[in-house]
């Protein structure tokens, strides 16, 4: 059995038909990212999820939409967490990608305030965390030097670390000191497919070191110059859940050594137990 743990449903109008694609290749059940398009349908993966029993959702402002994290939306993303399908806040965090994404102030603001939200609610965080590394000449100007990395974690290590609860690292792209910080604060770490990318930063954390690593559908980030059109993070051409087996296969099946029993969906199960309790983890999926 798959668990999705990073899917953008609200992509999609046939819901039915997705989730009986994904189970038709194993996937079993799946968390629904809940950014939308912006904090207005920030709520449509929780609604999916109260209409699908193998649906969990999030709720979250993505840094690429943080100039909305009013007062309002903030209020309503504290609503929504109350939802006991609303599992975690998420995908939340730093983004200094794309040129026309809000300021670094405005995001980290956005940012704190999710956590606090989050910390509230008592509820894991999935994080969004992209560097300027691979963006366009001047986006790389505005934000540098600012690193997205070492001010996540300094924010982290400020308002959610003390409170000892977990998150997930989506789609994690951080070097190998980042990712044994991470692992160290309580974080998963999630690959889509894409911890071999990166031939120019050596010592990539390779997912077969922890049993924190997480599947996903999400496609990586790509070093593309795109431009912003209707919402920045909706640019990219998401995978529908089907294409799970692909990515968790790319990242951890094949790579491991067979006699290593390893189930990253099993990984899951531990994250946030109080949440999860509803998955089924058969005794011997290996
Ligand atoms: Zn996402």
């Amino acid at each position: 059995m798959l668990i999705d743990s990073h899917c953008h449903l609200d992509d999609y109008e046939n819901i039915p038909a997705i989730l009986a694609n994904a189970k038709a290749v194993g996937v079993q059940q799946l968390l629904a990212i809940g950014i939308g398009n912006g904090p207005a349908d920030m709520h449509v993966a929780l609604d999916i999820a109260n209409a699908h029993p193998d649906v969990f959702a999030t709720a979250g402002i993505h840094p690429q939409e943080a100039h909305q994290a009013t007062p309002e939306n903030l209020a309503k993303l504290a609503t929504l967490a109350q939802d006991p399908r609303c599992i975690a806040i998420g995908e939340i965090g730093l983004d200094y990608y794309h040129l026309d994404n809000p300021d670094i102030p405005t995001q980290h603001a956005a940012f704190v305030a999710q956590l606090k939200i989050a910390v509230a609610a008592h509820k894991p965080i999935t994080i969004h965390c992209r560097t300027s590394e691979l963006a366009i000449p001047a986006a790389k100007a505005k934000y540098e030097p600012a690193d997205a990395w070492v001010d996540l974690l300094a924010l982290l290590a400020e308002h959610w670390i003390p409170h000892q609860l977990p998150g997930i690292m989506h789609c994690f792209s951080g070097n190998e000191a980042q990712a044994a910080s991470s692992l160290a604060a309580g974080f998963y770490l999630s690959f889509a497919g894409h911890p071999d990318r990166r031939p120019d930063r050596p010592r990539q954390p390779h997912p077969r070191r922890n049993r924190r690593s997480l599947p996903h559908s999400h496609p990586p980030p790509r070093p593309a110059q795109r431009t912003r059109q209707r919402s920045p993070h909706r640019t990219l051409p998401r995978r529908p859940p089907r294409h799970l087996t692909r990515s968790s296969s790319r990242t951890h099946h094949q790579q491991l050594p067979p006699a290593l029993p390893f189930n990253p969906s099993r990984n899951f199960a531990p994250l946030a137990p109080f949440a999860f309790k509803a998955f089924a983890f058969p005794a011997t999926a290996a």
